[in-house]
């Protein structure tokens, strides 16, 4: 060990943008670890100018990288190896997760210093419900790949979140209309530069607004949960209970309707008798 850090992984957060959001956490553990992986050393640079030093970097990727990834996963035993990625946090849409999967297995010390992450702060800016969220990255950005995606996320009851780029973004909003109903959603630009905005609408109209002028900058789609689904009619009710019916006993139908469409449980029976009788 030559750093004054304990031998092991630091997965290091790092800004999206103002470099004021670097935690003084983070750059004591940049300045001080023995090795920085990064993705990208000309932007990593960047931070470390901002630090007044010059870091120990070494280029890091999940895919292409079985090659490094032993070495830095050996040298955690005696050595502080921090790991970046190029803006925000590490294993988010990022490289990481199989050099924090080997660090573990291989018993090391594994650490986070957390920080600035594009989908948490888009969540926070777009007002839309946070008890329940659901990241999906980056969609497939061919038209079919991209409608099955959507199509098996639409039934989740939490505010999805996304990344996506200025130039796809108006189709995307757009599949996203078509595959999950005309949400409330918004998009999330530029967060913490000189720039940034947050528009707010439905999913359809931010859209039309979006394909007559693409966006330029870093974006993040929110979209709010599915609303509730509407009461069925009469006629629905019906039609299910004579279903239930053709296959069931009347009390056992009734129990089933009524679980499936959250209704009273008497009426239906009452209902089915008379739809018996
Ligand atoms: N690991 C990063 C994080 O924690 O946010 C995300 C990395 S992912 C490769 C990059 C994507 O994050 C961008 O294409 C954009 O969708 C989103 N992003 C990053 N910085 C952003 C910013 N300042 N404003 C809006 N979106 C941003």
């Amino acid at each position: 060990m030559t750093s004054s850090l304990a031998p092991g992984l630091y997965i290091v957060a790092t800004p999206i943008g103002n470099l004021g959001d670097l935690s003084p956490r983070a750059a004591e553990i940049l300045m001080n670890a023995d090795i920085v992986a990064v993705e990208d050393t000309r932007v990593t640079a960047g931070l470390f100018r901002h630090l007044g030093t010059k870091g120990r970097m070494v280029p890091y990727h999940d895919h292409s990288a079985d090659g490094v990834r032993p070495g830095l996963v050996a040298r955690m035993g005696t050595e502080a190896v921090a790991l970046v990625s190029d803006a925000g946090t590490p294993l988010i849409s990022d490289p990481g997760y199989k050099l924090v999967r080997d660090a573990r297995a291989a018993g090391h010390l594994v650490v986070t210093i957390p920080g600035p992450c594009a989908a948490i702060a888009a969540l926070t800016l777009a007002g839309l419900p946070t008890d329940r969220f659901f990241f999906l990255g980056f969609l497939p950005p061919k038209a079919q790949a991209r409608a099955e995606a959507i199509a098996e996320v639409a039934a989740i009851r939490a505010t999805l979140i996304l990344y996506e780029s200025g130039p796809r973004l108006a189709a995307t909003l757009a599949a996203l209309a078509d595959g999950l109903g005309d949400r409330e959603a918004g998009v999330a630009r530029e967060i913490t530069k000189r720039f940034e905005e947050c528009v707010t609408g439905t999913l359809s109209a931010l859209a039309e607004r979006y394909a007559e002028a693409p966006p330029k900058g870093e974006i993040v789609i929110i979209i709010g949960p599915p609303g509730e689904a509407p009461p069925p009619s009469a006629e629905d009710a019906d039609a299910a209970l004579a279903e239930a019916l053709s296959r069931l006993p009347v009390s056992k139908a009734a129990g089933e309707v009524a679980k499936k469409f959250g209704l009273d449980r008497k009426l239906l029976y009452a209902r089915a008798m008379e739809m018996k009788g």
